[in-house]
C-alpha cells in the first residue's frame, strides 16, 4: 500500500491522529513544551482564525502550522517558494512518521497524479506546494475536491515587490481565500523590516488575521565585526579558534572573489565550496545538497545563496564584505544557529569598504527619494559597524526594536571599546584633505600626515605643506582608522572621479572651523578568544539543557567553566559518526536523523534505555523506535 509516511506496513496510516496540540508537540516531535508564542498562535489557528505570524528565524515557525496540520481535520496545503526547502520539510516530517508530502516541478506526472490522489482520499495531512502551481486550474479543482484543513503561506515576505525575494505569484494567492473562505489561514515570516510587513497584510489579504509578533532578536548568535587587516588570514584565525569542524557560510560580494576564496579555503586545508548565480544550475544544486547533507563544510557565496537554508546547525556566517543593508546583514547572518546553540556572526570591515559604499550610493542612478532610502540605509549599515555600544542594540534599534540593557553577547559588550576625542586628529586629517587639493586617497594622506617623503609626496612638493609630519603622534594604521572614520561618518566624501579622492562635506568644514567636535572608536586589537566550539563544550559539560541556551543563569552555574572531557568527546563524535551513517543510508541530511542538540544532551544525559532516550529532546515515537537501539548502542560502548 502506498504511504506518505514511513511508518512500517502494520501502521494505520489514517490513523493517530493527535487529540491536543500538546500532544502532538510531545509524541511526534518530541519536545516537552512550546516556545515563545507557538501556543498561542496554533490555539488561534486550530479553532480556525487567520494569523500573522513574525518570528525569527529559528524562532519555531514551522511547528505553527505543522502542528494544526496534525490537529484538524483534512488536508493542510502550504505554500512555499522553493523546491528545496519543500524536499527537506517533506524529508523531516516523513523522518517524524508524519503524513507529507511535495507537489512541484521536481515530481513526474505519475508520481503527481498519485499525491493528488492522497489528497483527495485525505491519506495526507500535509501538502507543500510551489505557488505557480497552486493557481494553475488543475489545481484549484483538485483544492475543489479536497477537504481542506489549514492554508500555511510561508516565506510570506515573497508576496512584496520590494523585499528581497519578491515572486509575483504570491500576489495572486489571495485566490485561495476567495474560494475557499472558511478554511483558516496562516502567514509566516522572518522579515524583520516594517514595511513588508506591512505589504504582506494588504497583499495576502490578511487585514482581519491576528498577528502574533515576536522579538526579533536572535540571542544565541554572538555578533562581532573586526577591523580588516588580511581578511583570509583573519578569517582563517577565526575559524580555527571557534569552528575548527563547523559549518558555515562565507558571503562575498562578487563571484571572482567567491571561486578565489574557496580555492585558497581548501589550499589551507579547509573543505569549501563555492556557490554563486554564474555556476552551471547543476553545480549549484551539487555543492548545495553536499553542503546540507555534509558536517563541516564551508560554502563560500554571493547572497544569491541562503533562502530556503534550512540546515540548522549552521554556526557561523562570515562576511568578507559588507553587506548591501543592515536588513541584508541581518537576513544573511540570520541563517546560523537555527537550532538555537551558540552561533557566530563575523565580518571584516575597513576603509576600503566604506570608499566602495560610499562610491556606489553616489554612483547609483536612482532618483532622488530613492536615493535618500538608499543614503538611509547606507548610513546605519554604518553606524551599526562603527558603534562603539552594543551592536545588538543598534541592529535592533535599525528594527523599531528596543533592547533595554546591552546584550552581552556582541564583541563591544564582550571587550568594549574605547572612545577618544578624536576632534584635534580629524581636524589634522581634514585639513591634510584640503591642502592638498582634495583629490587623493588614505595612503598618500597618511604618507603626508606622518612625514612620509615619498616620491608622489616629493614630487606634488606636499612636503612643504603645513600638514606634512603633524600627524606623527599617531601610527599609519591609527591614521587609517580615523580616515575609515570619517567617511562612515559623512565628514569626507568620496570622489567618483579619478580615484577615489577624498572631499570634504559641509559636515567636515565644520570641524575644521572648530565647530563640531568628533568622538572615535579606538579599534580593539585582535586576540584570540575562546568562541562557540568551547561554550558547546562547557554546555555539556555542564549537563545543561541544550534548549535553555547559554543565556540566562546556565552559563554561570557551577562546573559552566570545565572543558568537555575526552571521553565526553569521544563520545560527542561517536554519536555524530552514527548519525552520518544513518543519514547517508536514507540519503538524507544528518540533521534530519537528530539535532546537534538532541546529541549533545545525549552526550550529558547518557541515557540507558528506551525510557530516559524518549525524554531526550527531539525524540519523538517514531525516532524512538527507528533509532534509539543504534545511539544507545554507541553509548554503552563509551559507557
Ligand atoms: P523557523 O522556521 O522559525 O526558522 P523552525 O521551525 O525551523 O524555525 O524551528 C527552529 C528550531 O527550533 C528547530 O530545530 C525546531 O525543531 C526547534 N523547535 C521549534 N519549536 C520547538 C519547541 N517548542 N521546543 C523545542 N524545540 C523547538
Ligand atoms: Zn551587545
Amino acid at each position: 500500500m502506498f504511504s506518505y509516511s514511513n511508518r512500517g506496513a502494520s501502521d494505520d496510516a489514517s490513523g493517530q491522529q493527535p487529540a491536543t496540540a500538546l500532544d502532538a508537540l510531545r509524541t511526534v516531535f518530541g519536545y516537552d513544551s512550546f516556545r515563545g508564542q507557538q501556543a498561542d498562535i496554533i490555539d488561534h489557528v486550530v479553532r480556525g482564525g487567520d494569523a500573522l505570524v513574525l518570528m525569527p528565524t529559528g524562532g519555531g515557525k514551522s511547528l505553527c502550522y505543522q502542528i494544526p496540520a496534525l490537529v484538524r481535520d483534512g488536508v493542510t496545503v502550504v505554500v512555499s517558494p522553493l523546491i528545496a526547502l519543500m524536499r527537506d520539510q517533506v524529508t523531516a516530517l516523513r523522518e517524524l512518521g508524519v503524513r507529507a508530502a511535495f507537489l512541484n516541478s521536481s515530481l513526474g506526472p505519475a508520481e503527481a497524479r498519485e499525491v493528488e490522489r492522497a489528497m483527495v482520499q485525505g491519506e495526507i495531512d500535509l501538502v507543500y506546494v510551489a505557488p505557480e502551481r497552486l493557481v494553475t486550474p488543475r489545481f484549484l479543482d483538485l483544492l475543489d475536491r479536497t477537504r481542506l484543513a489549514l492554508f500555511a503561506l510561508d516565506e510570506a515576505h515573497c508576496v512584496s515587490q520590494w523585499g528581497h525575494d519578491f515572486r509575483p505569484e504570491y500576489l495572486q494567492l489571495s485566490i485561495l481565500h476567495e474560494r475557499h473562505p472558511t478554511v483558516p489561514r496562516i502567514a509566516l515570516t522572518a522579515t524583520a523590516d516594517v514595511q513588508t510587513r506591512a505589504e504582506i497584510k494588504d497583499k495576502l489579504g490578511l487585514t482581519d488575521a491576528r498577528v502574533f509578533l515576536s522579538s526579533f532578536d536572535r540571542p544565541n548568535i554572538t555578533y562581532r565585526v573586526v577591523p580588516k587587516k588580511s581578511e583570509r588570514q583573519q578569517m582563517l584565525a577565526f575559524l580555527r579558534d571557534n569552528h575548527p569542524e563547523d559549518a558555515g557560510i562565507v558571503y562575498c560580494m562578487s563571484r571572482n572573489k567567491v571561486e578565489e576564496v574557496a580555492a585558497w579555503l581548501n589550499q589551507q586545508g579547509r573543505e569549501a565550496l563555492p556557490y554563486h548565480a554564474g555556476l552551471p544550475a547543476e553545480t549549484r544544486e551539487a555543492n548545495q545538497d553536499r553542503f546540507i547533507k555534509s558536517e563541516g563544510l564551508v560554502m563560500v557565496a554571493t547572497v544569491a545563496f541562503g533562502m530556503g537554508i534550512d540546515k540548522p546547525n549552521v554556526r557561523f556566517v562570515c562576511h568578507l564584505d559588507p553587506p548591501k543593508s543592515l536588513e541584508a546583514y541581518y537576513q544573511e547572518t540570520g541563517r546560523a544557529g537555527r537550532d538555537g546553540l551558540p552561533a557566530n556572526a563575523w565580518m571584516a570591515y575597513g576603509m576600503a569598504d566604506v570608499v566602495m559604499l560610499r562610491q556606489m550610493l553616489e554612483q547609483s542612478e536612482a532618483g532622488d527619494s530613492h536615493r535618500r532610502v538608499e543614503r538611509g540605509k547606507l548610513e546605519a549599515l554604518l553606524g551599526f559597524c562603527e558603534t562603539s555600544d552594543c551592536r545588538r542594540q543598534v541592529l535592533l534599534n535599525y528594527f523599531n526594536e528596543t533592547l533595554p540593557e546591552p546584550c552581552g553577547n556582541c564583541d563591544t559588550c564582550l571587550d568594549p571599546v574605547e572612545t577618544w576625542d578624536g576632534t584635534v586628529a580629524a581636524q589634522k586629517a581634514l585639513s591634510a584633505v584640503y591642502r592638498t587639493g582634495q583629490r587623493y586617497g588614505a595612503g598618500h594622506l597618511i604618507d603626508v600626515l606622518v612625514g612620509n617623503a615619498t616620491e608622489k609626496v616629493v614630487q606634488q612638493q606636499h612636503d612643504r605643506l603645513k600638514t606634512f609630519g603633524v600627524g606623527k603622534d599617531l601610527t599609519k594604521v591609527e591614521w587609517q582608522s580615523v580616515y575609515r572614520q570619517l567617511v562612515a561618518t559623512g565628514l569626507l566624501t568620496v570622489d567618483l572621479e579619478g580615484y577615489g579622492g577624498f572631499r570634504l562635506t559641509d559636515a567636515g568644514v565644520a570641524v575644521i572651523k572648530g565647530e563640531r567636535v568628533v568622538k572615535l572608536r579606538k579599534d580593539p586589537v585582535l586576540e584570540r578568544r575562546r568562541g562557540v566550539h568551547d561554550a558547546l563544550r562547557r554546555h555539556t559539560a555542564r549537563g545543561g539543557s541544550v534548549s535553555g541556551g547559554l543565556s540566562g543563569e546556565g552559563v554561570s552555574r557551577a562546573g559552566a567553566r570545565g572543558a568537555l572531557s575526552a571521553a565526553d568527546d569521544a563520545l560527542w563524535h561517536a554519536l555524530k559518526d552514527c548519525r552520518t551513517a544513518l543519514a547517508k543510508a536514507q540519503a538524507v541530511p544528518p540533521y534530519v536523523i537528530f539535532h546537534d542538540s538532541t546529541l549533545l544532551e545525549m552526550v550529558a544525559q547518557r541515557p540507558r534505555d528506551h525510557a530516559t532516550f524518549a525524554h531526550l529532546p527531539g525524540v519523538g515515537g517514531r525516532k524512538l523506535e527507528r533509532y534509539a537501539d543504534a545511539f544507545l548502542e554507541v553509548i554503552r560502548q563509551h559507557g
